[in-house]
């Protein structure tokens, strides 16, 4: 079955073909590292874990690279001297290298609890500086950046001149840009407003600083991505992602720096993903429209009538394309919950397997397994694929109720299907379960407390764990293979 990817390069679909066989190479910007993720970060990290999902189902093997940017990136204001993790520094009185590690664990924290899946490579922009330096010196060296008081740039006009079309990714018409933009950062040390930094000379009271050819600086933002893509995926990769508010100037000075450095344009298929906005705005810190994660989670909050489980969250957020703008709000979060349930419900009647079996199927499964795969292949539509798991979910409720047959070969086919779709591609977990896997965790430290306390002769405390759980309705059981325990 083909793929098709919506290229934001071309702004069409195309037919996803892979630079070397099977193997698929993608890269994801990562979080800047300076304070936690809010849930519109989490949006777009799932809507690539999903693709990440859906490339390995589909039997690619894939080399996913996300980083952490933990350096260089400038604040908005165009505060030279301030980049995002110093200021934040100075506000939390901690050394930067410890706020990044805080929002480091937090950011790991957070997308565990969505079941994202870690990329198979999380290198750090301050673990590459070495390679940005090079990079830098590289560009020097062909003529595409110049140095100014120890800072360098990327010389746009000078690309341009050379026929490479910066613009290209995000189509801005350069002669516009160029006309349209004031000069915020590095006052006038750039020749044209629209160069880019590569690396930047750090004022004294700037921590954090490396030595470089140019003096002591720090590297500028754009170029880790390039830097630690190509270093990991080669000078040209299948796929590079982020979201949809990167494209420019982020990824379109990563395209420029690659043409710029290695002659080819670094990337076969640019997605982006679109934005998660809340009272149709988008989220966002800067504005004070945002929710954190946990926030929605525990309920501790004031947007939401009551907390939702994480994998609610997750179903909401593949109910929409990746390529639409989401909404979030109260209505819709308990419309996903009410289908997540009987979703559920679904997959264990499924799993209880307690329907007859007949000789002729009433539904055709193997119609049904085309069109999710036509749904997952057309860009990773999420929303068509949950809609055709309905159809299923609808058939399987009137199968319990007698109402539809099914052969042996189906049932284990539409099982399997549904598993994999609903569990490994759209990544959402079993509720009831999970909470079963830790009751079951719990009481084995139960048991395991009672056994020490019975080995130390201390029968006061293991009656003790015996009869409180007792009171609980959970009996414990002493065998020759140990310790069993029922619930009442
Ligand atoms: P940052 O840490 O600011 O670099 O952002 C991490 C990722 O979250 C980037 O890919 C951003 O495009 C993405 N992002 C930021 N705001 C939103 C939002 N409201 N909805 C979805 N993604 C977002
Ligand atoms: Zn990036």
């Amino acid at each position: 079955m083909t793929l098709k990817i919506y290229n934001s390069l071309s702004g069409e679909k195309e037919t996803f073909t892979p630079i070397h066989d099977n193997n698929v190479g993608m890269y994801v910007c990562g979080p800047t590292v300076y304070s936690n993720v809010h849930l519109g970060n989490v949006r777009t990290f799932m809507s690539f874990d999903f693709i990440y999902r859906s490339l390995v189902h589909l039997g690619y093997k894939v080399r996913y690279v996300r980083n952490i940017t933990d350096a260089g990136h400038l604040t908005d204001d165009g505060d030279v001297d301030n980049d995002r993790f110093v200021k934040q520094s100075r506000l939390e009185k901690l050394e930067p290298m410890e706020i990044v590690q805080k929002y480091t664990v937090d950011f790991h924290k957070v997308l565990e609890v969505f079941n994202l899946l870690p990329p198979t490579i999380e290198p750090t922009a301050t673990g590459h500086i070495l390679e940005q330096i090079e990079l830098t010196q590289k560009l020097i060296d062909k003529g595409f950046a110049y140095e100014s008081n120890g800072s360098v740039y990327f010389d746009v006009l000078e690309y341009n001149k050379r026929g490479l079309n910066y613009g290209e990714l995000s189509r801005r018409n350069i002669e516009e840009l160029f006309a349209n933009t004031r000069d915020l950062d590095g006052q006038n040390e750039k020749r044209n407003p629209q160069d880019f930094a590569l690396w930047k000379a750090a004022s004294p009271a700037h921590i954090m600083r490396w030595n470089s050819p140019w003096g002591e600086g720090f590297p500028g933002w754009h170029l880790e991505c390039t830097a630690m893509s190509t270093k990991y995926l080669g000078d040209k990769f299948d796929i590079h992602g982020g979201g949809m508010d990167l494209k420019f100037p982020h990824h379109e000075c990563e395209v420029a720096q690659g043409k710029a450095c290695n002659g080819v344009s670094p990337v076969n298929y640019w997605i982006h993903a679109n934005m998660l906005t809340m009272n149709g705005q988008r989220m966002s810190k800067s504005t004070g429209n945002y929710i954190l994660p946990m926030e929605l989670v525990s309920g501790n909050n004031d947007f939401f009538e009551k907390p939702f489980h994480p994998t609610i969250v997750r179903f909401n957020f593949m109910q929409a394309h990746y390529r639409s703008v989401l909404d979030i709000s109260n209505e819709a979060m308990v419309a996903s919950e009410k289908g997540f349930q009987r979703l559920m419900e679904a997959m264990k009647v499924l799993s209880n397997n307690n329907f007859p079996i007949a000789e002729v199927s009433s539904f055709d499964v193997k119609a049904w397994k085309e069109k999710c795969y036509a749904a997952l292949t057309d860009d990773f539509n999420s929303p068509i694929l949950i809609a055709h798991l309905f159809e299923a979910v609808n058939f399987i409720f009137k199968l319990k109720d007698g109402k539809e047959t099914i052969s042996e070969n189906d049932l284990q086919e539409l099982k399997t299907l549904m598993t994999d779709f609903v569990f490994d591609v759209l990544g959402l977990q079993n509720i009831e379960e999970n909470n079963n896997e830790k009751l079951d965790q719990t009481l084995q430290v139960l048991i395991d407390l009672r056994n020490q306390a019975r080995k130390s002769k201390n029968f006061d405390l293991s009656d003790q764990i015996r009869d409180r759980l007792l009171a609980e309705g959970i009996e414990l059981k002493d065998g020759r293979d140990g310790t069993s325990y029922s619930i009442s």
